[in-house]
């Protein structure tokens, strides 16, 4: 099984990822996803580093194969820039990985639950970039932040930030801010369900960026959206669903 758990509290894992987890003999997974879970001690767990996605997915597919039921887990949904595709990857380069049965269990990706906590920011198209350059080239970050502004999406930005490429957001930033007004309005949503949760609602041209690292979703409006102003409150973020007509 590979299963999404959801942006962090239990709440926001759905009932059949808990069944999941609770069935798996091992549970494969990123060392803070699976802190996350409540173990019991005959389930064995194999916790590793960030960036060791394949081995991971080839140890999940083993285990698998020696009929051992595995949970692989991943935070949010793990199809969305996650482990559902690193073991999909796995199963291409090796066929015979393709007679497991496997299952993806789907979770409450971070763009959902940021939304949610926002009003309806996502209520129109929108598109979602991982700024990592990691596995692919940023020149072909750029071209998507530049179509995704001239196709005027609304743009959720996923991996904004990270100690290794701290001048990526900076650049990102400066690219859409000369495509789009700088009225436009942003939302940084950090951590969202965790205890140390943060909304910041800004606009793209006043966006303080030092405020976006790794746990931060970063949301971008499009030219229709708006921040609905509430007293003593944060404002709503909008999208309305027609196009044009707020204008
Ligand atoms: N599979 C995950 C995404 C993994 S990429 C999902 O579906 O949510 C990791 C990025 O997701 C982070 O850099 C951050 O941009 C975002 N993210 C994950 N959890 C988050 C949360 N609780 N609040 C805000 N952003 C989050």
């Amino acid at each position: 099984m590979i299963v999404g758990l959801g942006p962090g509290p239990a709440d926001w894992m759905t009932p059949e990822a808990s069944a999941a987890i609770e069935a798996a003999n091992d549970i494969v997974g990123y060392d803070p996803y699976v802190k996350r879970l409540v173990l019991r001690t005959d389930q064995r767990v194999h916790a590793s580093d960030n960036r060791v996605e394949m081995d991971r997915a080839r140890l999940a597919l083993k285990l698998a194969a020696d009929g051992r039921d595995v949970a692989v887990v991943s935070g949010g949904d793990p199809g969305v820039f996650a482990m559902a595709a690193a073991v999909f990857e796995a199963i291409a380069d090796d066929p015979q990985w393709s007679k497991l049965d496997i299952a993806v269990v789907p979770g409450v990706t971070a763009m959902q639950a940021a939304a949610a906590r926002l009003g309806a920011p996502l209520g129109h198209d929108f598109c979602a970039i991982s700024l990592s350059d990691n596995l692919k080239p940023w020149t072909i970050i750029e071209r998507r932040l530049r179509a995704a502004a001239d196709g005027d999406f609304v743009i959720a930005l996923y991996n904004p930030a990270s100690k290794a490429r701290p001048t990526r957001i900076t650049q990102a930033f400066d690219l859409l801010r000369a495509l789009k007004a700088s009225t436009t309005p942003v939302a940084f949503a950090r951590a969202i369900g965790r205890a140390d949760e943060k909304l910041t609602l800004t606009t793209l041209g006043e966006a303080d960026i030092s405020l976006v690292d790794m746990a931060t979703l970063v949301i971008i409006g499009s030219s229709e959206t708006r921040f609905i102003p509430r007293d003593d409150a944060r404002p709503w973020m909008l999208t309305p669903r027609a196009y044009g007509v707020s204008r």
